[in-house]
C-alpha cells in the first residue's frame, strides 16, 4: 500500500537528473574525475586529510577494518543496536566482535562504561555507530581507546555532517565510513565513503579500493601511466562517475536539507515532549546533527504493545520503521551469547517515526496525534 506519510522521501530534482545525463555524456562514467570531486568536497566540508569513494558503507567499513589490522585472534567491540553491516565488518577480516550495550532509552548509543568492561587482552579496537546521527560519547571512548591503544573506527552512517564538540563525525576516531544507500542524507542508490586524516591508511584504503592495483584507469587513459602492480588482495570497491556525479548534487543541497530537518526534530520535540509514556533519544542535544532518523522510545512497555502501536499508526496511513532489530539476536550472532539489558529494551520498545525536510508542520501534528492515541488506547 502506499501510505499517506511514508518514513523517508528522496530529495531528488532535475539537479540530479542532470548530473547523471551529462556524466554519461561526458564519455568517461566508471571512476574518474566525478569521484575525485565528490572526494574534493568530502576534504574541504568535513575538514579531514583524506576522502576514498568507495562502492557503499559496507566495503567502506570492511576497508576501516582492514586498515586498522584487525585480524583473526583479535575482538572488536561494537554495539548491537546497528545495522548488521557495523558488525559483519569485523568478520570480513576474521576479527571477533564483542557486543557492548547502550546507554539508555535517552541515549542510544554505546556506553562507554559497558565497552571498557568488555575490554580484554585480545580487544584491537572499536566500531562506533552514532545513531540517527547523534554524536556517540566520544571524548571517554577516545580515551579509553587511548589507554587500552585500540583502534576506533566510526560507522558515521546517519552523520554527514553532525558535530561533536565543533567536530564533524568520521573525524574523531581513525577512520570512518559513510553510505549514499537510497535511505541515506546522501542518496546515489549505492555508494560510501572512506574518510581519514591518516595518510598510511588512505593509501591502503585506495589500493583496497581496486584491487591492489598501483594505478588506476583513468589515470592509465589519461596517459599519466601504463604499467600497473598489484601490490596487496585488493577488492573492487569502487563506486562509478554516474553515482559520483549525483553524490556530488547531494552533497550540495545537504547542509540545506539538514537546517530543515532541524526544524522537523523541534516540532516532533515539543508536540512529544506533552505526552507521556514516550521518551526521544538525544533530546538534549544541542549540536549540530543529520537527524537521519527519528527514533522514539515507549516507556513501560514491551515488544507485543509496540507492535500494536505501529499497527495503529501503520492503520492510519503513516509507515514506521525499526531502528534496529538488535544484532546479537540473529542467528549468525546469537551463538556469541551477549547480555545486553538496554538494548534489548531499546530493541523491543523503539519506534522510527518519519523524518524529511518535506514534511509538513500539519504532517508531524497528524503524526503526533496517531501516536498520541495509540498510546492511550493501546495498554
Ligand atoms: C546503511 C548502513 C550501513 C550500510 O550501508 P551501505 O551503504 O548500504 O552498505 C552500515 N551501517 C549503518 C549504521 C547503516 O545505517
Amino acid at each position: 500500500m502506499a501510505y499517506k506519510i511514508p518514513l523517508f522521501n528522496l530529495n531528488f530534482d532535475e539537479r540530479e537528473a542532470k548530473a547523471a545525463y551529462d556524466t554519461i555524456k561526458s564519455g568517461w562514467i566508471s571512476t574518474g574525475p566525478k569521484n575525485a570531486e565528490l572526494e574534493q568536497m568530502f576534504i574541504d566540508m568535513w575538514k579531514v586529510k583524506y576522502a576514498v569513494s568507495m562502492s557503499n558503507c559496507t566495503d567502506a567499513l570492511h576497508v576501516c577494518c582492514m586498515v586498522c589490522g584487525f585480524g583473526p585472534g583479535d575482538e572488536v567491540i561494537v554495539p548491537s543496536l546497528t545495522f548488521a553491516a557495523s558488525v559483519n565488518c569485523i568478520r570480513y577480516v576474521g576479527a571477533t566482535p564483542v557486543f557492548a550495550d547502550i546507554i539508555g532509552p535517552d541515549h542510544i548509543n554505546m556506553d562507554p562504561a559497558d565497552l571498557e568492561r568488555k575490554i580484554t587482552p585480545k580487544t584491537k579496537g572499536i566500531v562506533i555507530v552514532h545513531m540517527a546521527g547523534f554524536p556517540a560519547r566520544m571524548d571517554e571512548i577516545m580515551a579509553i581507546a587511548k589507554k587500552h591503544n585500540l583502534k576506533v573506527v566510526e560507522d558515521a552512517c546517519h552523520g554527514p555532517l553532525s558535530e561533536y564538540k565543533g567536530k564533524k563525525l568520521g573525524t574523531i576516531g581513525d577512520c570512518a565510513a559513510f553510505s549514499f544507500f537510497s535511505n541515506k542524507n546522501i542518496s546515489t542508490g549505492e555508494g560510501g565513503m572512506f574518510i581519514t586524516n591518516n595518510e598510511e591508511m588512505e593509501k591502503q584504503a585506495r589500493l583496497i579500493r581496486s584491487h591492489g592495483m598501483s594505478t588506476m584507469s583513468y589515470q592509465r587513459a589519461s596517459g599519466h601511466a601504463t604499467e600497473y602492480d598489484i601490490t596487496c588482495l585488493g577488492y573492487n570497491f569502487r563506486m562509478d562517475d554516474i553515482r559520483a556525479a549525483i553524490a556530488i548534487e547531494q552533497l550540495k543541497k545537504l547542509p540545506g536539507d539538514l537546517e530543515t530537518r532541524i526544524k522537523v526534530r523541534k516540532q516532533y520535540i515539543d508536540r512529544l515532549s506533552k505526552i507521556e509514556g514516550v521518551v526521544v533519544p538525544f533530546a538534549e542535544n544541542t549540536e549540530f546533527v543529520s537527524n537521519y532518523i527519528f527514533p522514539v522510545v515507549l516507556l513501560n512497555s514491551n515488544k507485543e504493545r509496540r507492535n500494536k502501536i505501529r499497527e495503529y499508526i501503520h492503520v492510519a496511513g503513516i509507515q514506521t520503521s525499526v531502528h534496529y532489530p538488535a544484532v546479537h539476536h540473529f542467528s549468525t550472532y546469537k551463538e556469541l551469547g551477549a547480555v545486553l539489558p538496554k538494548t534489548d529494551y531499546v530493541t523491543d520498545n523503539e519506534i522510527t517515526l518519519p523524518m524529511y525536510a518535506a514534511l509538513t508542520s500539519e504532517q508531524i501534528d497528524f503524526i503526533c496525534n496517531t501516536l498520541e492515541k495509540a498510546i492511550k488506547e493501546i495498554k
